[in-house]
């Protein structure tokens, strides 16, 4: 089976191309390397194109002849969208309808979508069923969300096949350090943490301490990106084996505050490292917890990394692998 992986040089994208191959698979990575790393494509092959381009994309999806997309590459920072919304609404929206648009001329049919806890804004239930309302509260999950309408539209009148992943905050590393998180510049908290560990950074930031949380702190739900791989491995199986278009939530169904992750890479560290309060970010909702029951049943997802130190620790990893000029 061959499988397209557009921003498989990125974060997620490299660790699914991985998996991908390491069960065998096909692999054609489509990456602009405005974000990506050549480097981090472990299977397949590589071609550096923009999802702009759809002429460059039909000859690809014509030579290629893909039986299947997983579509990574979009803009992912939420504050960033605060500030310049045109740059999501472009790269994460209108470009996704490009590829789709193109799949759709070449007779594919069935797509893997990255999607965001972000769709659901600030969410009433927590853990978040799928069912809860689309109310993205910034325009990196409003980018997202409107790629999720015109994937429904598309099934309707194309028949188009399509599972959306609905991720909270994947984080950890291949763990034998090959591949790792590695955004520039970079914004996430875990990463963000390790770099003012390794004494890159002065002091780590904590984003608003007045959060209706119990230690004032926001929640996210950290899913192993190994674990959020094997989800889209079991999604691409069952697109192929006929399934029906669905949307899961990936997240382990529990969630961390930031005063609890920043702990816990203390301890993984063993660095006592400087924490500043500051402000909240614009855009931040107070918490992000997945129902995952969906994606456990449906697909029999089984989690293997579900354990908070352990991810940190494959981070941590990544990190000083990095600082040795290993990467
Ligand atoms: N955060 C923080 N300090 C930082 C980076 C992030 O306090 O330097 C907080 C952020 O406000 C959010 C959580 O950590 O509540 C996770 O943020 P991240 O950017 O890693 O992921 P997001 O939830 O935005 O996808």
């Amino acid at each position: 089976m061959k499988i397209l992986v557009t921003g498989g040089a990125g974060y997620i994208g490299s660790h699914v191309v991985k998996a991908l191959g390491e069960k065998g698979y096909k692999v054609l990575v489509v990456d602009n390397l405005s974000k990506g790393h050549k480097e981090a494509v472990l299977y397949g092959k590589l071609v550096v194109a923009d999802l702009e381009d759809k002429n460059t994309l039909d000859v690809i999806f014509k030579e290629f002849r893909p039986d299947a997309v997983m579509h990574f590459a979009a803009f992912i920072e939420v504050a960033q969208s605060l500030r310049e919304p045109l740059k999501y609404y472009k790269n994460n929206t209108v470009n996704t309808i490009n590829l789709l648009e193109v799949m759709l001329k070449n007779g594919v049919n069935k797509f893997i979508f990255s999607s965001t806890a972000a769709v659901y804004g600030n969410p009433e239930k927590v853990p978040i069923p799928e069912i809860e309302p689309i109310k993205p509260i910034n325009p990196y999950g409003q980018s997202k969300a409107f790629v999720e309408k015109v994937l429904q539209d598309f099934d309707k009148s194309y028949g188009l096949k399509y599972v959306s992943l609905r991720y909270f905050n994947a984080a950890g590393a291949d763990p034998e350090g090959r591949i790792g998180e590695s955004h520039d510049p970079e914004t996430h908290l875990i990463p963000l943490i390790l770099k003012t560990a390794k004494g890159e950074k002065e002091s780590i930031k904590i984003f608003g301490t007045d959060y209706p949380t119990p230690d004032g702190t926001c929640i996210r739900d950290y899913i192993h990106v190994d674990d959020l791989a094997e989800a889209h491995i079991l999604a691409l199986e069952y697109l192929l084996n006929g399934g029906s278009s669905e949307v899961f939530n990936c997240g382990y169904g529990h969630g961390f505050s930031v005063r609890e992750v920043i702990d816990t890479a203390r301890k993984v560290t063993g660095i006592d490292f400087k924490v500043e309060e500051t402000e909240r970010r614009p855009g931040d909702p107070a918490i992000l917890v997945a129902d995952s029951s969906k994606l456990r049943k449906v697909l029999d997802w089984k989690p293997k990394f579900d354990d908070l130190e352990y991810i940190i620790r494959t981070a941590w990893n990544w990190e000083r692998r990095r600082e040795r000029g290993q990467e």
